[in-house]
């Protein structure tokens, strides 16, 4: 029904060791939703991500993807149900090839029929990536990195996308060129769940924002007024 919400995470704690991470998340992303979660240095952003593609295990609580739980799923399996996500770090393969990299994009996709075209109307948005197709990836800057992880994202197809800090150690330019690729990838009908430090920048491109402070949730709400809050003003858009 249109009120399922694609992804929800429900009483989630995860721990590493005996230290928890996250405690008692609740946290939803409906259908053509922009949600971002925002939140300091160790806050736990990262570790709600990982849980949800299944590379850390929950001490408590649940994750349902399109009303299923996803306990037990392999990652592939996610990501043919549509659920990508882009790794901190971007996740590319630095010795095998642009062109290569974007392959592995359709790597888990049913149907790739439309795979040709769809590679040349990610090199049209990614011209840079046309430019070095055949260079190897590690040898691009670390914008070019993200545009590409993103690039192999998109030829995915994915529903959800989920996208761990996309703007990490980049300069200013390359910060806005990024933001303008979501706002692109949400405008083809993508749900987007965002991670990021950038604060304003995450709550202005999205609908909906969670701030996570050591683990647990402090506030939640339309983008908009969490942009207005005296305290996510103080503590993250530096005012
Ligand atoms: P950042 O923006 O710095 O990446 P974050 O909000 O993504 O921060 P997490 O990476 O999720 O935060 O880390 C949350 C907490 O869990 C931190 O205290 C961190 O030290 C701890 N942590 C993360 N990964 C591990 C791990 N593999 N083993 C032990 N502790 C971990």
């Amino acid at each position: 029904t249109a009120s399922t919400p694609l992804l929800d995470i429900r009483n989630m704690d995860v721990a590493y060791g005996g230290i928890r991470a996250v405690r008692q998340l609740n946290l939803h992303v409906h259908p053509g939703e922009r949600v971002a979660l925002i939140g300091a240095n160790g806050a736990g952003k990262s570790t709600t991500l990982r849980a949800i593609c299944g590379l850390v295990p929950l001490a408590a609580g649940s994750i349902d993807y399109q009303g299923r739980s996803l306990a037990g799923q392999p990652v592939h399996a996610m990501v043919r149900q549509g659920l990508v996500m882009v790794p901190e770090g971007r996740g590319i393969f630095p010795q095998l090839t642009i062109e290569e990299n974007l392959h592995m994009g359709a790597y888990s996709r049913q149907d790739k029929i439309n795979f040709a075209q769809e590679l040349q109307q990610v090199y049209q948005r990614f011209p840079r990536l046309a430019e070095r197709r055949l260079q190897t990836a590690g040898t691009l800057s670390g914008g070019e990195q993200q545009l590409l992880a993103m690039g192999r994202a998109i030829l995915s197809k994915p529903k959800l996308l989920l996208l761990d800090e996309p703007t990490m150690g980049l300069a200013p330019i390359m910060v806005d060129k990024i933001f303008e690729v979501i706002e692109d990838i949400a405008q083809q009908g993508v749900t987007i769940l965002l991670i990021e430090q950038n604060a304003r920048l995450a709550l202005e491109v999205s609908q909906r924002g969670y701030v996570l402070e050591s683990g647990e949730l402090t506030l939640q709400g339309p983008a908009r007024d969490l942009l207005h809050d005296p305290k996510v003003r103080a503590a993250y858009l530096g005012e």
